[in-house]
């Protein structure tokens, strides 16, 4: 077998050029570029508000079906089909999240992209990049210290220590601060209590600034957060503690999109990454909407499957931001819809027609589903060395049958020039005129029934049952007034239902929504329907151990 180039390998080859240079290209002046380095910039704010008369392009969400353990390949076809789109001579670009450093030291990967679609300087973005998680930490930590502080001398507004529901974060895999007994060590110390970290892509404050349309709706967020409850369970705000406008200084750079480019030295956005099960999933309104403005074209992902990617970046961020996708992709490997027809991941290397058919139930119904959004879809093979031609074929055979296309796509190996076929349908699609959006539920229904919504019209469950405490907080929050907020679900990224081991596509399963929570800053209300981690661990041989700078000063061990 030929050996492959590691994805740092082909990063670190790429002739990049300057990112003033890939500003131009975008009608961006150097002085409205702020550089960090000369491969990243963030955009001013002056410049993006300058754009807000100009005509939107046309934008195409890129999502999957329910995932391998390793991942469907969404960022690499994001890319790719960037790319691709701009080797068919469109002006286009991409916008796609800033992963979390953190989990890059348990694991070895990064979240750039791979192989010959991949977004530069991969390094860099995969670690601190221009800072923009660190000023979310901060940000968050100063809302916490304040709380404490505000408690200590004399909490005049009467928190209940005990419902304190502001955690503290951290971009780290740290599973010994879950839960941990802060103030400890005498009077001087403050009120012991109970407490834990986060990671950083779990707070609340990256979904704010993934959600907020501008420095001003950041603030007036950022005050609307819920730290506490008093003793009569009324909410304290951060408002109330007169925290959002310190708070809203210290994200005052995060703020603004960071412009990288593809290997192929087309412009990409890399700003905000919010989880994908407590939050959103997608990158920042303000990177989304300023690409439209850009390019007649912007390819943008969703985390997770469609079920829970898509179905969050049309309901929730499109919803909010007002944004009208024109086409999606669903990316779809053999190799995933093996899984779902029932291989065992050892087995995945050999080819077996019978299970892939099997598992297609599964990439039917999120073409279904997504159908349902009124977005119109086509379907993007990415392309594995080990898949059979017979295997490829059974794929398409199926995709036909629902009425849409199954494109194969070689991206991952050739770059742009293996995914032309993809970027000249989505074309085609996005110019048709066809897509007519709407979110999958009104503003107006009750919360109860927009989670019942989700789960009957995308999983396909025949029930959804909740305990009467977690009933009467919904009814209560919607007496607070927060009842036109959309849900935010969170259910494992592994099936339709709430069971990972239950792949394919599962019908009349039971969602039992465990607990609720309140994002009043971000905007949505969490429905929690299963063992939902907010600060991994490292595994028992993290990659740190591997992780070293060699004698030229590259690092090693981490890609
Ligand atoms: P997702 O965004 O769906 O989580 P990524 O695009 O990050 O997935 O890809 C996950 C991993 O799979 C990356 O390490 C990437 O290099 C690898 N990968 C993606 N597509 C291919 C492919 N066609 N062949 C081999 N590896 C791939
Ligand atoms: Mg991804």
């Amino acid at each position: 077998m030929p050996t492959v180039a590691s994805d740092i390998e082909i990063a670190r080859a790429a002739t990049k050029k300057p990112i003033f240079e890939i500003g131009a290209r975008l009608g961006i002046a150097s002085e409205d570029l702020v550089p960090y380095g000369h491969d990243k910039a963030k955009v001013s704010a002056q410049f993006i508000n300058a754009q807000s008369k100009k005509p939107d392009g046309k934008l195409i969400l890129v999502t999957a079906i329910n995932p391998t353990p390793a991942g469907e390949g969404k960022t690499t076809t994001t890319v790719g089909l960037g790319d691709g789109l701009n080797r068919i001579g469109k002006n286009a670009m991409i916008c796609v999240r800033e992963p979390s450093l953190g989990p890059c030291f348990g694991v070895k990967g990064g979240a750039a992209g791979g192989g010959h679609a991949q977004v530069v300087p991969m390094e860099d973005i995969n670690l601190h990049f221009t800072g923009d998680f660190h000023a979310i930490t901060s940000a968050h930590n100063l809302l916490a210290a304040m709380i404490d502080n505000h408690i200590y001398w004399g909490n005049a507004l009467n928190i209940d220590v005990r419902r304190i529901t502001w955690r503290r974060v951290m971009d780290m895999n740290d599973r010994a601060l879950r839960e941990i007994v802060g103030s400890l060590g005498g009077v001087s110390n403050g009120f012991p209590r109970e407490g834990g970290f986060d990671i950083t892509v779990a707070s609340e404050v990256m979904a704010i600034l993934c959600l907020a349309n501008d420095l001003e709706d950041l603030e007036k967020r950022l005050g609307d957060i819920i730290v506490a409850y008093r003793t009569d369970k009324t909410p304290v705000f951060a408002r109330d503690l007169k925290a959002d406008g310190a708070m809203a200084v210290l994200l005052k750079d995060a703020m603004q999109p960071n412009l990288v480019q593809t290997l192929e030295n087309n412009p990409a956005f890399v700003h905000g990454g919010p989880f994908a099960n407590i939050a959103h999933g997608c990158n920042s309104v303000i990177a989304t909407r300023t690409a439209l403005k850009l390019a007649d074209y912007v390819v943008t992902e969703a985390g997770f499957g469609a079920d829970l990617g898509a179905e969050k970046f049309f309901d929730i961020k499109c919803r909010k931001a007002g944004l009208k996708p024109d086409a999606a992709v669903i990316v779809a490997t053999v190799r995933a819809l093996k899984m779902n027809g029932g291989v065992a991941k050892d087995d995945l290397g050999q080819e077996n027609v019978d299970a892939l058919t099997r598992g297609c139930s599964n990439l039917g119904r999120h073409v279904a589903n997504v159908r349902k959004f009124g977005v119109p879809v086509v379907v993007a093979i990415n392309h594995f060395i080990s898949d059979t031609d017979a295997e490829v074929a059974a794929v398409k055979e199926y995709v036909a049958h629902l009425g849409a296309e199954a494109i194969l796509c070689r991206h991952w190996a050739e770059g742009s020039a293996g995914i032309e076929e993809l970027a000249w349908k989505v074309v085609e699609m996005a110019q048709s005129g066809t897509a007519k959006f709407e979110p999958i539920y009104p503003d107006a229904m009750p919360l109860m029934e927009k989670i019942e919504a989700v789960a009957a019209k995308i999983y396909h469950a025949g029930e959804v049952t909740a305990t009467k405490a977690v009933r009467d907080q919904l009814k209560a929050w919607e007496e607070q007034g927060y009842g036109k907020l959309p849900v935010c679900m969170a259910k494992t990224q592994y099936s339709f239902s709430t069971d990972p081991t239950l792949r394919g596509a599962p019908e009349g399963h039971v969602v039992t929504v465990r607990e609720v929570r309140l994002s009043a800053g971000a905007g949505f209300v969490v429905a929690i329907t299963g063992e939902i981690m907010t600060m991994p661990g490292l595994p028992r041989s993290p990659a740190a151990e591997r992780i070293v700078l060699n004698e030229q000063g590259y690092i090693e061990g981490l890609f």
